[in-house]
């Protein structure tokens, strides 16, 4: 989201990452998704933006079910060295390849070494990964019940 803030894009991984995190995981309208990508994107185009954010939400007329992207497993295949992360996100400079990716984990010895600590320099987790997808999709498929 800062690379895009900064720069007015972002790959089409990361739109796909962004787009399930704020619908699967938050359980945030799509649209309000859209309209935020809408006011920054540079190469913003009406249909590929909201057609691709109703898709990656399940509700366009190409719904494929309740599907997510595993975000950390998206980061450690996409970005294994964690260089794309530590560009965006400086406060995570210090932190090693094998934890840049989860750095809610880090102890409190590891934070004080990294130069990182939670809830000051970087944000705590704002959701449980799994917990908040299977809520969401209790949610997504009783719509489709009723
Ligand atoms: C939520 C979301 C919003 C998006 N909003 C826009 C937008 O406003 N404007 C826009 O041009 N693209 C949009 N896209 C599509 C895609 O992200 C961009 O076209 C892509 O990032 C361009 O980067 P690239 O040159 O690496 O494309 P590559 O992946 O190399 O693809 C080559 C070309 O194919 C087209 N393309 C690739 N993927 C898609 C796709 N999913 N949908 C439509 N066209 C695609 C693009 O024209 C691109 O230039 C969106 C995708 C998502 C998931």
């Amino acid at each position: 989201m800062r690379e895009l803030a900064a720069t007015g894009f972002m790959s089409n991984r990361g739109r796909q990452n962004v787009a399930s995190f704020l619908t699967k995981n938050l359980g945030i309208n799509w649209q309000m998704g859209a309209e935020w990508f809408e006011s920054q994107l540079i190469d913003c185009d009406a249909c590929s933006n909201w057609g691709n954010w109703n898709y990656a939400a399940g509700v366009g007329n190409d719904a494929r079910g309740f599907r997510y992207f595993n975000i950390l497993k998206q980061s450690s295949m996409y970005d294994p060295t964690g260089d794309y992360i530590r560009h965006w996100l400086p406060e995570l400079m210090q932190i090693p390849e094998d934890k840049v990716h989860q750095p809610e984990k880090l102890t409190m010895e590891e934070q004080k070494r990294y130069q990182c600590q939670l809830g000051i320099d970087y944000p705590r987790p704002v959701v449980d990964f799994f917990k908040s997808i299977k809520s969401n999709e209790r949610l997504y498929n009783s719509a489709f019940t009723r």
